[in-house]
Formats: C-alpha cells, structure tokens, sequence
C-alpha cells in the first residue's frame, strides 16, 4: 500500500506521543526500595583519622589485592592510587585547609547505599544488597556493560582493564571474607585510633549523635550517609570548618539516585513502546524514501 507523506507524519507523530508518554511515568516511591533492616555499616569519623593507611593494606589483605603506585609531579612515586581502583578498594585521602594548613584525612571505598544505583542500573540483576548491608557483585551474572559505573554517584565500580576477561571490582563491607564469618570489617578491626566503626547502621547513627552532642565543637552537626542518595550503609563525620563535599562527599539530595535512573530506563523499555515506535518511524522513512525513489525512476523514462 502506497504511504503517503501525511500519512507518514501522522504516524510518526502518533508513536512519538506514546514514547512520550512512557518517558515521562511517574517513577515509584523511594521508601519501597529502602530495606526495612538497614543490616551493617561502618561509621567513619575523619576527626579521629590519623593518615597511618593501615586500612588500605588490611583491605588489599583481606581481598588479596597486589600493592599500586602512582607516578606524581617531577616523577614521585606515591603507594597509593590517585583513586579508587580494580587493585584498591579503600583509599585514605588527605585534605589540607587552605587557611590553617591543617590536614584531614578521609578514607574512600564504597557506601553500600541502602538503595544503591549500581543494582539498580544492572539490567542483569548482578547486584546484591545483603541482608547484611553490603552491596556485592556476582561475576556469573555479568554481562560487562558497565551501567554500574556510570549510575554510581560516588564513582565506586571499577573494570579490570587490564585483563582478557574482566570483572568488576569495589568493596564488599567483607561481607564473604568475613561478615559471613562474624567477624567485623578488616579495615575497622585494625584501626588503631577507632576512626573506623563497624557495627549496625542504627547503632552507628546513635553513636555519631552521641560524639556531636558531647563534642559539638569537634563536630559538624551532620552526619554524611544518614539521608543522602536514600541513605548509605557508610556514614561520616567531620570537623566543623571541613565541609564533606572538600572530603569528596558531594551535598546529594536525600532521593535515592535509583529514582532518577529507573524512570528513565523504565521509560525507555516500558511495554517496549518507545523502541517500536523508533523502529516503526525508521520504517515509515524507509518506505518514504523507497516510495519516492520509485517515482522518481517511473517520471525519468515517460
Ligand atoms: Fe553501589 Fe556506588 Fe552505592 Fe557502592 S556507592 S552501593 S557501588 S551505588
């Protein structure tokens, strides 16, 4: 049957409002992807960090992570990443304030968001969130499209360049090597100066509460993680004058990124309209086109 090119805009016009349509659902309520058992997590209280790094080499231990360096301005060798890599799962860094001069260290690894968007990107169902708090990764699953990475706020997943047959890398809160076990976190177990707490989110979230109300000047009144991104398993402390955001701890809102990711992906594959509607308008071109070409050809031999 012959298109015509109104017919051709009517239906083009026609499936563009229902791929619309589907875009713009509304997404689903945070509250029902948060887990009514936060389970386990760490407190991290940058106040107490001392710098000393034995978390970072209790890590690679326990994951049994080969040691990294890093090439810095005039040729420096560092023993420590820039950032968090598929060799390093946890990283102290240090701030220093411009105007004191005063040093503050932070140590990185993953949130173990209670709502967490590298589950929640992975179309494969790879992530996990634990009953024990901890965000895992299963390898079996993967199919390596690396969605993890890009949804992740904190810049957490890590790919294995290096290798033939990759993986994805990050922190597990321990929880096979040793949660499973009983045990607590390798990383807060050597802690000399109980900078790292592990223990169940509540309780931390009490305990951070207790710190900033006996030493208020110590403290910034916020603790990190409470609410951001839906809320996190890892939560911080700081000094009152370092802003988390200068510690790498970015003012997110208190949404679950989740919100933000599903609705767009669910937009796109829902009843799988918008990817029918492309292919039907790519259709109807083709056919324009052919349709046209084929006058064009009867019109040069009259
Ligand atoms: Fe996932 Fe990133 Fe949250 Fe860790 S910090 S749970 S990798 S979204």
């Amino acid at each position: 049957m012959p298109i015509t090119r109104r017919k051709f805009f009517k239906v083009a016009a026609a499936t563009g409002a229902g791929a619309c349509a589907a875009l713009t659902a509304p997404p689903q309520a945070s509250a029902a992807n948060r887990p009514a058992d936060p389970g386990f997590g760490m407190l991290n209280d940058s106040t107490r960090c001392v710098g000393c790094k034995v978390c970072q080499v209790a890590c690679k231990k326990v994951n049994e992570l080969p040691a990294e360096s890093t090439l810095g301005d005039g040729g420096r060798l560092f023993d420590s990443p820039r950032g968090l890599s598929d060799r390093t799962y946890t990283l102290v860094k240090m701030h220093r304030d411009e105007d004191s001069g005063e040093a503050t260290f932070v140590k990185e690894q993953c949130m173990h968001c209670l709502d967490p968007a590298c589950k929640s990107a992975c179309l494969v169902l790879a992530f996990e969130r634990e009953e024990t708090g901890a965000v895992t990764w299963n390898s079996r699953k993967c199919m390596g499209c690396r969605y993890c990475m890009i949804a992740c706020p904190y810049n957490v997943p890590q790919f294995e360049w290096h290798r033939a047959i990759p993986d994805i890398s990050k922190c597990t809160l321990c929880h096979d090597t040793r949660l499973v076990h009983g045990q607590p976190t390798a990383c807060a177990e050597v802690c000399p100066v109980d900078a790292i707490t592990f223990g169940q989110r509540d309780e931390l979230l009490r305990i951070a509460r207790n710190r900033i109300a006996a030493d208020p000047d110590r403290y910034d009144p916020h603790v990190y993680g409470e609410h951001e991104v839906g809320g996190t398993g890892v939560l911080y402390l700081t000094k009152p004058k370092v802003s988390f955001a200068s510690l790498g701890l970015p003012p997110f809102g208190y949404k679950g990124v989740p919100r933000l990711t599903e609705s767009i992906q669910h937009g796109i594959f829902k009843y799988f309209i918008p990817p029918v509607a492309i292919y039907a308008a790519l259709g109807g071109i083709m056919a324009f086109n052919q349709r046209r070409n084929k006058l064009k050809g009867e019109t040069e031999h009259e």
